[in-house]
């Protein structure tokens, strides 16, 4: 099925299945929402387009995935933060970990019957990823776990874990696993944001017991994971965010009387830019490209455009974000977290001197 026809396709199936949530869903009920929508999605086959069949996929370029999720974000059906987490983990997968392994899990996330989270930041490495310090000791046939995980987006939510922990000295002592949430010995204690929603968490791992088959890779690979992971945080989860933030663009001009102009048309700018920078990640991804540190001008772009339209937002409804318990308060304050969140923007621009510019050390 091409491009176009698949998208003709999902927007039909889409309008005769209405999965619209509530208005003003908590969190908690998003995530309900989120499994509603990719177990519809799913059982209708569209969920499975773009991703191998040894997956249970249907096949397809990966683009098949960004215009699905183009048109869930653009609904509104699924708060796309939460959604597009598969686009970040499955494929880390599906590269790493045992066939028959990711054959049994990815359907998982997929079909909505379970949610998963990414442990890799703690409270002492953030920016400084390779310096974590949360340890991973063999014993027999198992591992052994010590240590703690920070910001772990839905870790409350979630059943498993892609976890990074130090096996050894240096970048080539880390080692990924793939972990079950109920394992004895792992305590989650939710964070709550400043937008007031309990999004992300800590994560506790006391004498935790993982079997070795569940390394992603080989002892040592963890940076490889790490590496490969993280430019799927800024390609088709890119896209869909895209299209969600000109939803949400299109209600400004709805719900403004603005006529400033000059703002709204900075805002649809960079909201076009980055939207023509991802078109490219999308082709190349398309193209069976492999992604990497370029995918840093993406996350710039898009950080700069999402704090732009709702710095817009607030100066075009005035009081609203201020005086009132409104979605554009919400907005307005989850978007300061898009300069932090899968790398601060000045990491990103640390890679882009260093990496493609080649600038030099910082
Ligand atoms: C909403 C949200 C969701 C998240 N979800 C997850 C998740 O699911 N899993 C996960 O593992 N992590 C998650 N994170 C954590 C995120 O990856 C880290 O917050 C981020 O990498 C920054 O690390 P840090 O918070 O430790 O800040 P630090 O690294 O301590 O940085 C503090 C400040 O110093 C600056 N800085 C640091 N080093 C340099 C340098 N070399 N040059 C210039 N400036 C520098 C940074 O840009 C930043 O402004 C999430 C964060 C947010 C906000």
């Amino acid at each position: 099925m091409n491009v176009s026809e698949f998208r003709s396709r999902v927007r039909t199936w889409l309008d005769e299945n209405d999965l619209t949530p509530a208005p003003r869903l908590t969190f908690d009920e998003q995530v309900v929402q989120l499994g509603r929508v990719r177990r519809a999605l799913y059982d209708a086959g569209w969920m499975r387009y773009g991703w191998p069949a040894e997956i249970g996929g249907l096949g397809g370029p990966a683009v098949l995935r960004a215009v699905l999720g183009e048109e869930v974000a653009t609904r509104e059906l699924a708060e796309p933060g939460i959604y597009s987490m598969v686009e970040v983990l499955a494929p880390t997968m599906i590269s790493y970990a045992r066939p028959e392994l990711a054959a049994e899990m990815v359907p998982r996330l997929l079909n909505g019957e379970e949610q998963w989270c990414q442990g890799f930041s703690e409270p002492g490495s953030g920016s400084d990823l390779a310096s974590l310090s949360t340890r991973a000791v063999q014993r027999g046939d198992d591992w052994v776990i010590n240590g703690q995980k920070v910001w772990t987006s839905l870790a409350q939510f979630a059943s498993r874990c892609v976890l990074l922990t130090r096996t050894g000295p240096g970048h080539k002592g880390i080692t990924a696993f793939f972990v079950d949430m109920d394992t004895p010995g792992i305590t989650v204690r939710p964070l709550r944001t400043m937008h007031g929603v309990d999004e992300f968490a800590e994560v506790y791992f006391d004498d935790v017991v993982v079997p070795a088959d569940r390394m992603l890779g080989q002892p040592g690979d963890g940076w490889r994971v790490a590496m490969d992971l993280l430019p799927h945080e800024r390609s088709t989860c890119f896209w869909h965010r895209i299209a969600y933030l000109f939803t949400k663009l299109d209600q400004l001009l709805a719900e403004s009387d603005s006529t400033a102009d000059d703002e709204i048309g900075a805002a649809y700018l960079a909201l076009h830019t980055v939207r023509c920078r991802s078109y490219g990640t999308q082709q190349r991804l398309a193209d069976g490209g492999v992604l990497g540190p370029e995918t840093s001008i993406d996350k710039v772009l898009l950080a700069t455009a999402e704090q732009q339209l709702f710095d817009t937002a607030r100066d075009l409804l005035p009081g609203v974000l201020e005086l009132s318990d409104t979605e554009w308060r919400t907005e307005f304050l989850y978007s300061r977290a898009a300069t932090i969140y899968g790398g601060t923007a000045e990491i990103q621009r640390n890679i882009i001197a260093r990496r493609l510019l080649d600038l030099g050390a910082e």
